[in-house]
């Protein structure tokens, strides 16, 4: 019997099957309409990313009047980050291939935040060594996918607290502990870095204002789990002096398992594309992976497919259907049977393979300015 509990989504947990509909309710988030759509195509210039054309990015606080604000001449910046565990994942490139496609329409900076400090008190299990190694690997696969380095900074929270620090000083006044164990279920067993750390997550959407001595408004592109921190960050960002952070969701993608959203959590299985996959691997995983497919070539002849729950049909939804033409061509011959599981995996595979030697090229490239992008200085005294 459905129940109200039959889907679980915050910073720390992602499980059941989850209706987006009824999470922007719970979250009481907005919807991303197609007028809005339209207005954020044209002032791009013309052009829609994928992630928002296939609806992969569904839901918002306060986009249209961020954009607004660009139109009447307010720029603002972006900043998203990782938490470093493990590789990533094809999945985690979904909120930086947003960032990266707005950077390059809208020319604005990026602050990307490596929470090596919140991983180390949030999984056990794991050395501040192994974290501080994968906090640099994620770094140079975010940058490489194509970020400017004139526009683009790093906190990585371990090296940078000098930089942080002075304004999560006045950030973790504002926040009681009452609203961060209401909002993440802390108990008392919660290490207190955990308690402190969603200040240190707040304070890079506030940070360019800080610097420049005026208001800067920040866009967040993020998976919809991320979203209670920001809550937090909005509530306080107004007695700080301070915008509130406008945000964008994206749904999560799921894994190729077909159960749950792709993740790092529990190994690196089956369920996840990782960059530093072998060929090998990509082909063995792309083969294995759940479909929405029928049970014989004769009924999905006959019925079709059903794509929307089919992990492949979601990898060619994110990037690797290169053109919304290519997409659409997929989605129909998988409805209508003219297209087969086998094949439609061959063609996809056919996009992957290329698509991680290219990246593979260009994280090399990134590590010659990592380092240099990484901010270990406070702008000024407070
Ligand atoms: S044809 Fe492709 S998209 Fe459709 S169910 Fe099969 S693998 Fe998935």
């Amino acid at each position: 019997m459905p129940d109200k509990e039959e889907f679980v989504v915050t910073p720390y947990e992602v499980r059941g099957k989850i209706d987006y509909n009824r999470l922007r309710e719970q979250f009481g988030t907005q919807e991303i309409t197609p007028e809005l759509l339209a207005r954020f195509q044209s002032l791009a210039g013309g052009s829609l990313s994928p992630l928002l054309a296939r609806g992969i990015y569904y839901s918002h606080r306060d986009l249209g009047t961020l954009l607004e604000g660009w139109a009447k001449g307010t720029p603002f910046f972006l900043y998203s980050g990782r938490g470093p565990s493990g590789p990533l994942h094809t999945s985690h490139l979904v909120q930086f291939e947003l960032c990266r496609w707005i950077q390059e329409r809208f020319h604005v900076p990026m602050y990307i935040q490596i929470t090596d400090d919140e991983k180390f008190w949030a999984r056990a299990g794991l050395s501040r060594e192994e974290i501080t190694r994968w906090g640099l690997e994620n770094l140079y696969d975010i940058l490489a996918l194509g970020f400017d380095p004139k526009l683009t900074r790093v906190f990585f929270d371990s090296r940078s607290i000098a930089a942080l620090y002075p304004l999560a000083i006045r950030v973790a006044r504002k926040i009681p502990y009452s609203t961060v164990k209401a909002v993440f279920g802390f108990d008392p067993s919660t290490n207190i870095g955990l308690v402190f750390y969603t200040a240190l997550q707040t304070v890079p959407c506030f940070w360019p204002s800080w610097a420049e001595g005026r208001s800067v408004p920040c866009l967040i592109p993020c998976g919809v789990d991320q979203d209670p921190h920001f809550r937090v960050t909005r509530d306080i960002a107004e007695g700080l002096g301070y915008p509130k952070p406008a945000l964008v969701h994206s749904q999560m993608i799921p894994a190729l398992s077909g159960e749950g959203a792709m993740s790092t959590t529990g190994g690196p299985g089956d369920g996840a594309l990782f960059l530093n996959d072998p060929p090998t691997a990509i082909d063995r995983k792309i083969r294995n992976a759940f479909t929405g497919g029928r049970a014989t070539v004769e009924e999905q002849r006959r019925l079709g497919a059903t794509p929307e729950i089919c992990s492949i049909w979601a990898l060619w939804r994110t990037r690797f259907a290169e053109t919304q033409a290519k997409f659409e061509e997929v989605t129909a011959g998988c409805r209508s049977g003219s297209l087969l599981c086998g094949e439609c995996k061959s063609s996809l595979l056919e996009r992957i393979h290329p698509f991680l030697r290219a990246h593979a090229e260009a994280r090399e490239r990134a590590k010659t300015w990592a380092e240099s992008a990484i901010v270990t200085e406070a702008p000024r005294p407070i």
